[in-house]
Parts: structure tokens; C-alpha cells; sequence
């Protein structure tokens, strides 16, 4: 997708809730308590609800932006800036683009992205990237981060 016409689909944050519920939703959401596979979406919260057993699980919890406080908004555009720029726009850069102060936040962000696209490479190495493919769609810990940036300094 042309950026221009990204910015103008992915508008605001409410737009990009939209997405990342609808996504998945798409891709089956399953109730860790009682294993039921239809929730109700609380807009209050943000959460699904199960509809058998009302556990609730968050919109994030479980993808890759768990944990973090950023806008689903700043994720969405960071994908499709390293997308279009094959990952090596820096971090700064992004920084500056999405207009944030902390530069931490971002850090973390990127890494996270990186190592889901680094990831989604070894598993399908011809197939575009789109926003929310399923890789998207896991969590990734600071763990993985560790021996992600510990593998690539030595
Ligand atoms: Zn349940």
C-alpha cells in the first residue's frame, strides 16, 4: 500500500482498534479458561469477553504489542515504514517520524517488529508482508529480545 493512502486509512487510533479487533477475530480467538471460541468485544476496555465462561483477555495480550503502552497506531505505521524501507530505516528516524519523546519505547518497539519479521523470513521467504499476518499475532518477550540483540553483537 502507497503510505499516503496508509496514513489516510489507518487515520486515528479508533480506526486502528478496528483493525486489530477485526484481525483477530479473523483469526479465532480461544478462551484460555474454558477453551470456548466466541467472545463479545468490550469497547470500554478493549478486552473480549467469552461468551460461555465471561473471562476477559485484552486486545493486545497474546500479539506482539503486549505489554506495551504505545498506540496501536504508532505499531501499524512502524510495520509499514520497515516494510517499505526492508527493515534498515533506523530507530531514531522512526522516532522522529512518529513524534515521541522517549526514545526507549521505540526501541523496544522495532525490536519486537524485527524479530517477527526476522521470524516470518525463515518461515515464508517469497510472501509479502501484511499488516496483522498471524506472526504478528504473538507475543514476543523480553527473552527473545535479549538473545536476539546478544546473537547479533557477538
Ligand atoms: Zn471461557
Amino acid at each position: 500500500m502507497e503510505l499516503r493512502a496508509y496514513f489516510e486509512k489507518y487515520h486515528d487510533e479508533a480506526t486502528c482498534i478496528e483493525e486489530l479487533k477485526n484481525q483477530r477475530i479473523q483469526n479465532g480467538i480461544i478462551c484460555k479458561k474454558c477453551g470456548h471460541d466466541t467472545h463479545s468485544f468490550r469497547q470500554n476496555d478493549l478486552k473480549f469477553q467469552c461468551r460461555k465462561c465471561r473471562n476477559r483477555i485484552s486486545l493486545r495480550s497474546g500479539t506482539v504489542m503486549e505489554n506495551s503502552n504505545l498506540p496501536i497506531r504508532y505499531w501499524m505505521i512502524c510495520i509499514e515504514l520497515m516494510t517499505l524501507s526492508h527493515r534498515k530505516m533506523s530507530i531514531l528516524k522512526i522516532q522522529y517520524l512518529l513524534g515521541h519523546k522517549r526514545y526507549e519505547p521505540i526501541w523496544l518497539m522495532v525490536q519486537k517488529i524485527r524479530l517477527v519479521m526476522k521470524m516470518r523470513d525463515e518461515k515464508y521467504r517469497l510472501r509479502a508482508y501484511s499488516q496483522f499476518d498471524p506472526e504478528f499475532l504473538q507475543k514476543i518477550d523480553m527473552l527473545m529480545i535479549k538473545r536476539k540483540t546478544k546473537s547479533a553483537s557477538s
